[in-house]
C-alpha cells in the first residue's frame, strides 16, 4: 500500500529532533533517505499558495472578469511574481498578448420566442422556460420553423453513429438532449459535443437553429442558478478564424423541468427522453408537433484583454529550444446576480487556485537547475467565455506553434479534501498519462480516469485548444473513489459553490493538498522537460488526429 503524505511529513521532523544521537540519527536519515527516493521531494507548504489565492480572489478584484478592472489587476499581480521569480517575458509586449473580444448581450425586453401548434401561440417565458444563446447570429426579424428532435444530435463516424440520418432537416430547428451513447468513448463523446463540431454535422444537414436541453443526469448547477446568468455578456474572439458556428441563425437552451411542451403531441415524452438518456441510452428521433416563432436583440461591444506568458528557459542547448506549457486562466465570471446577497463570483477554486498554483510552480526554479527544455507558464484570459484565450494563444502562439511539446494545464483542481487520488483527464490520449502516473506515485497518490464522463471535462478547459493544435496534453484535479465520503464533498461543491459567489476565502481548504498536488505537477513538468523524446499521442488516442 501507497503511503499517505502526512506520515511521510511528519518522519521528516523526527529526523530534526532526533540528530543529537548518532546512531539513531544515522539509521534515521538512511531511512528518511530511502523515504525522500521513494516520494519525491517537497518544495511547497501550501502557505504561499493560499497567500496567491487569498490576493487574487479578494472581494476588490471584483471576480475578475475577462476585459475588467479586476482581471487588469489580477494580472499585475501575476507579472510582479514572474518576475520575482526571475522568469523571462514570452508574450509579444512583455508578459502580455494582447486578445480582441467582440461582447454580445441579449435584450431580453426586446427579444420572444413562442411554440405554435394548431394556430396557438405559447410564450416561452424566458429565463423558467428557455433562454437564447448568444452564440447564434440572432435577428431583430422573426424567423419561424419546424421542430425535429434528434436524440443527441450527434454524428459520430468513428462510431458509426449518426442522429441525423433520415431526417429532413432542411430549414428546421432541431431540439436535442446533452449527452451521448454509453458505448461511445469519454473523449470522442465530449469532441462531438463542442459546439464547432455539433454545428459543423448540423450545418451540413441544413438545420438553422437549435435547442439544447440540459441532461439532468449531468447538470453541475441546477436551472435555477444556470438561468440567473443568461442575460450576462458571452464573449467572442475577433477574427474569421474563430467564428464555429457561422449560420446559426437561433440558439435556445430549454429548462428540462419545463421540456414537455416542446413535446406535446408528438407521441413522446420528454419523461421518456430524459430516463433513457440517465442511462446514456439510444434515443429515438421524430418531428415535434411544435414549431418555434422568436425574434431576439443583442448588444454588442468591443473587448480588450491578454494573456500572460513567461518563460523558465531550459538549461539543454538544443531542447531548450522546446517547450512544455503550463496553462492556467486566470479569469472568472466577474460580478453577477446576488445569491444570498452576494454578487461578487470571487472564483477562488475557479482558477485563482491554479494561477496561483503555477506561480509558485514557476517560482520554485529560482536559484535552481532549470529542466532541459523551457517552460512557458501561459495564463490565459476568456476561460470562461468558451476556452478563449487558449484558443487565442494556440492559434497565434508567441514561440513556434512545433516547438511546443505538452501542455500540462490547471484548472479548478479542488484542494478540499486531504488528497488520495487524482483524475488524470486524457490519462489514455498520451503517454502523459503514464507520465503523470509516475509524478503521482512519487508523492503516493494514486491516478484514475474521469469518474464523471458525462460532464465533458475534458473538453471544458484550456487544454482543449492545445489539443485541437495536435500538443498532447492532460489536465489533474484531485480524485473521489465513488461511494467515498469525499464523494459527497465534491458533489456538494459542484451543486452550492461552482460559478457561484460561494466559491471564495470563506470556504474550508485542504493547504497540505494543495502542496503536494503542486509537488505532483513539478515533477510531472520536470518528467516531460528532461526526457528526450517528446510526449506522443497514444496510436489507437482519437486526438492523435490533430497533430497531422
Ligand atoms: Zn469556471
Amino acid at each position: 500500500m501507497l503511503r499517505p503524505i502526512k506520515q511521510f511529513k511528519s518522519e521528516g521532523s523526527m529526523m530534526h529532533r532526533r540528530f543529537a544521537f548518532p546512531f539513531i540519527s544515522v539509521v534515521l536519515l538512511l531511512l528518511a533517505a530511502t523515504a525522500f527516493a521513494q516520494t519525491g521531494a517537497k518544495h511547497f507548504s501550501g502557505d504561499a499558495w493560499w497567500a496567491h489565492v487569498q490576493f487574487l480572489a479578494d472581494d476588490n478584484l471584483e471576480g475578475r472578469e475577462t476585459g475588467s478592472e479586476g482581471l487588469r489587476k489580477a494580472q499585475a499581480y501575476v507579472m510582479a511574481q514572474f518576475k520575482k521569480a526571475g522568469l523571462e517575458p514570452a508574450g509579444t509586449d512583455g508578459y502580455t498578448q494582447p486578445v480582441k473580444f467582440v461582447s454580445r448581450e441579449i435584450v431580453e425586453s426586446e427579444s420572444s420566442a413562442e411554440l405554435i401548434s394548431g394556430g396557438n401561440a405559447q410564450k416561452l417565458v424566458l429565463g423558467d422556460d428557455a433562454y437564447f444563446s448568444t452564440r447564434a447570429s440572432l435577428s431583430p426579424d422573426a424567423i419561424t420553423a419546424k421542430l425535429v428532435f434528434v436524440g443527441y444530435g450527434l454524428k459520430i463516424p468513428e462510431q458509426n453513429y449518426d442522429d441525423l440520418a433520415g431526417l429532413d432537416l432542411k430549414g428546421k430547428i432541431v431540439v436535442y438532449l446533452a449527452g451521448s451513447p454509453a458505448e461511445t468513448p469519454t473523449a470522442l463523446s465530449a469532441h462531438y459535443q463542442t459546439a464547432l463540431e455539433r454545428w459543423k454535422s448540423l450545418k451540413a444537414a441544413g438545420v438553422i437553429g437549435t435547442i439544447g436541453i440540459p441532461n439532468p443526469a449531468s447538470m453541475d448547477i441546477p436551472w435555477s442558478r444556470i438561468t440567473l446568468s443568461r442575460t450576462h455578456p458571452s464573449m467572442d474572439l475577433v477574427g474569421k478564424e474563430f467564428d464555429e458556428t457561422e449560420g446559426l441563425k437561433l440558439s435556445l437552451v430549454f429548462n428540462p423541468a419545463n421540456a414537455e411542451k416542446l413535446f406535446a403531441g408528438s407521441g413522446h415524452t420528454f419523461a421518456e427522453i430524459a430516463a433513457l438518456g440517465k442511462d446514456r441510452k439510444v434515443l429515438p428521433r421524430f418531428p415535434l408537433a411544435v414549431s418555434l416563432k422568436a425574434h431576439a436583440t443583442m448588444k454588442t461591444k468591443a473587448v480588450e484583454s491578454a494573456n500572460l506568458i513567461a518563460k523558465l528557459p531550459g538549461s539543454d542547448p538544443t531542447l531548450k529550444n522546446e517547450y512544455v506549457v503550463l496553462s492556467a486562466h486566470l479569469d472568472h465570471v466577474g460580478v453577477g446576480e446576488p445569491i444570498n446577497g452576494d454578487k461578487i463570483y470571487n472564483g477562488a477554486m475557479d482558477n485563482a487556485s491554479g494561477a496561483a498554483a503555477a506561480m509558485e510552480i514557476a517560482a520554485s526554479w529560482k536559484d535552481q537547475p532549470h529542466p532541459k527544455r523551457s517552460l512557458l507558464f501561459v495564463i490565459v484570459c476568456a476561460e470562461e467565455k468558451g476556452l478563449l484565450g487558449s484558443k487565442y494563444f494556440a492559434e497565434h502562439p508567441t514561440v513556434p506553434q512545433k516547438s511546443i511539446v505538452a501542455d500540462v494545464n490547471i484548472d479548478m483542481f479542488l484542494p478540499i479534501v486531504p488528497i488520495k487520488v487524482l483524475k488524470v483527464q486524457g490519462i489514455a490520449e498520451s503517454n502523459l498519462g503514464d507520465l503523470a502516473k509516475d509524478a503521482a506515485a512519487a508523492y503516493g497518490i494514486r491516478v484514475q480516469p474521469d469518474p464523471q464522463p458525462l460532464r465533458n471535462a475534458f473538453i471544458r478547459s484550456d487544454q482543449y485548444s492545445f489539443i485541437r493544435h495536435g500538443v498532447p496534453s492532460v489536465k489533474l484535479d484531485l480524485g473521489f473513489d465513488p461511494g467515498s465520503p469525499d464523494e459527497a464533498v465534491f458533489k456538494q461543491w459542484l451543486t452550492v459553490r461552482y460559478h457561484a459567489p460561494s466559491d471564495d476565502l470563506s470556504q474550508p481548504v485542504d493547504k497540505a493538498s494543495a502542496a503536494t498536488y503542486e509537488e505532483i505537477l513539478r515533477q510531472l513538468l520536470t518528467t516531460i522537460a528532461d526526457t528526450e523524446a517528446r510526449p506522443q499521442w497514444k496510436p489507437d488516442s482519437f486526438f492523435r488526429r490533430f497533430a497531422q
